[in-house]
């Protein structure tokens, strides 16, 4: 495993059951893993991803970052705050056209320094390049962050949050069946599933697709198997990776990427008032709804143990 990252996050985040929802799903017992309690700039899970991309980029004399996102994008505030904090540039393409009240995730980006560009109907990262050229132009030394920071560096996050939480769940004996999260660029589901692969941690993943649209023709599943491979690699597992070590649990995708609706609005309402802890409505909500889709519906064994990772996400909420 690289060791080699830059501290942002306070680790390990809490991993603790939701013992009143757990009541109302018998045979169930539900755990969460606060994911949304990483601590930089509001938590989440891009975080984790920072932690090695900002070493990677300092590590090679970079004086700026780019990277690209949606308008109310975790990843480019999480960035953004990572920048900060390093001392690196930032600079950030986000879709749609400049609103007239800065709110969320963009009113945090604009608060940490980020330098931002609104490219309209273009929220994957595609302005890049020309960002890069003009920046290079200048002199700036610039390093590239990919959309949502997924590719093999950016996932050694999750490999490593899983030895985190294996640490955790041998602490107190326990064992994990399946493990809900809300997946859309796909860094954290690989990351994911070389940790279980590399740590030997078994529980089968449950990753909610949340956003139906591929990245410039690459779907998701095809972007995710390319991490997978480079990561074996690196991370010296010997084991080719094929397209069925990919799932995505897709479905609850298909009203489209930032759309809410009553199913979103629906899990938020029911985890706040069982628990008091507060999910989103683009990822952790509709994940969240997954989850307990698959327990009405009970798509699971009964007796299982099941974890809900909290992604954040906390500052795009709306409803
Ligand atoms: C980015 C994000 C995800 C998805 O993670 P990926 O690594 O992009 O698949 C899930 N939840 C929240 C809150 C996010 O910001």
């Amino acid at each position: 495993m690289p060791e080699k990252k830059t501290d942002l996050c306070f680790l390990p985040t809490p991993l603790h059951p939701l013992k009143n929802l757990s009541k109302k799903y018998p045979g169930y017992r539900l755990y969460i893993k606060r994911d949304d309690l990483t601590g930089l700039a509001g938590g989440g899970n891009k975080a984790r991803k920072l932690e090695y991309l900002i070493f990677d980029a300092l590590n090679k004399n970079c004086d700026t970052v780019i990277t690209g996102g949606a308008q109310q994008s975790n990843h480019c505030r999480q960035t953004a705050a990572a920048c900060a904090a390093a001392g690196l540039e930032c600079h950030l393409a986000l879709g749609g056209n400049e609103p007239e009240i800065y709110e969320g995730n963009l009113l945090s980006s604009f608060l940490f320094g980020a330098k931002i560009y609104f490219t309209g109907e273009h929220r994957k990262g595609e302005d890049i390049p020309g960002i890069r050229s003009e920046l290079e132009r200048k002199n700036k030394k610039c390093y590239v962050i990919p959309y949502g920071g997924s590719n093999v560096t950016g996932a050694f996050g999750y490999v490593n949050a899983v030895s985190e939480i294996k640490d955790q769940l041998e602490k107190v004996s326990l064992n994990i069946d399946h493990i809900f999260f809300a997946s859309s660029s796909g860094g954290t589901q690989a990351g994911l599933i070389l940790g279980l692969e590399l740590f030997n941690l078994k529980a089968e993943l449950m990753p909610v697709n949340i956003d139906k649209e591929d990245q410039e023709g690459i779907t998701q599943e095809e972007n995710i198997l390319n991490i997978l491979n480079n990561g074996a690699d690196l991370l010296n597992i010997k084991k080719e990776f094929s397209a069925a070590d990919v799932k995505l649990i897709r479905g609850y995708d298909s009203h489209g990427y930032g759309v809410v609706t009553e199913n979103e609005t629906s899990a938020m309402k029911q985890l706040a008032e069982s628990e008091g802890i507060l999910i989103d409505p683009v990822y952790t909500g509709r994940a969240f709804h997954a989850m307990l889709d698959h327990l009405d519906r009970k798509k699971l064994k009964p007796d299982t143990n099941i974890l809900f990772l909290h992604t954040g996400g906390l500052p795009a909420f709306r409803f």
